[in-house]
């Protein structure tokens, strides 16, 4: 996936007409963005169709889906029939769950993102200590693409290291839960950024801030 200026809008808002506002004063910036449930769950599943339509972003659906596999194909169809480019899905859960969403996304001629550690504090109680081994997996079942966190770069740069350099990893927690964006490229291919632009004073000057910061 191509991601412009490798900034991925994190559109958390809950209210679309807020979420176009955003959109808008970034729109030179920005050409993907990830939803996930907060806006859909508000807003409904067109949302995706609405920023294909309105601003042609890849969109990105963040559904961390982790459910039985007939459940998974279930969510990743419907995200893919509903225009997504690609959709997060948790490793946790074990191949054949995941597999359901690869399947689903090769028929959908899309791509699955598959989360090995996630970014928050709460990260390193449980989901930490199998993150090596759910990035094995993925090898193993040939993902190429990849969530892994910014907040900790030790971390980052290990599933890096598993995942080979020709894998795509985006990486979510940079700004508001602390991670460096240019020291998170040295690892990861593309930044997920969410309250640091959208709840910006001036959305448009923060994303120039961080796309200054990393060049
Ligand atoms: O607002 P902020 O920049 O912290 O947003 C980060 C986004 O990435 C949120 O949508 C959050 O749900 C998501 N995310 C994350 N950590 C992960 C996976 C996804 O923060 N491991």
């Amino acid at each position: 996936m191509n991601v412009k200026n490798n900034i991925i809008l994190a559109m958390d808002l809950m209210d679309l007409k807020e979420a176009e506002i955003v959109c808008e004063s970034i729109n030179e910036y920005i050409d993907t963005i990830k939803i996930g449930y907060p806006l859909t769950l508000a807003e409904g599943l067109s949302t995706i169709g609405f920023f294909k339509d309105n601003f042609d972003y890849k969109v990105i659906c963040d559904y961390k889906v982790a459910d039985i596999p007939a459940t998974n194909e279930k969510i990743a169809n419907q995200t893919f029939d509903a225009g997504a480019d690609a959709i997060i899905c948790h490793g946790f859960v074990g191949p054949d769950s995941v597999d359901a969403c690869k399947i689903s996304a090769e028929e959908h001629d899309k791509d699955v993102f598959l989360l090995t550690e996630m970014s928050h504090p709460g990260a390193v109680k449980f989901l930490q200590k199998d993150a090596d081994d759910i990035a094995k997996m993925g090898v193993e079942m040939g993902i190429t693409n990849y969530v892994a966190p910014s907040t900790r770069l030790d971390r980052l740069s290990e599933i890096r290291d598993i995942v080979g350099k020709e894998s795509f990893i985006i990486s979510p927690g940079v700004g508001t839960q602390g991670g460096d964006p240019k020291e998170t490229l040295k690892y990861s291919n593309a930044l997920i950024i969410g309250r640091s632009i959208y709840n910006a004073e001036d959305p448009k000057g923060a994303t120039k801030d961080i796309i200054d910061s990393i060049q």
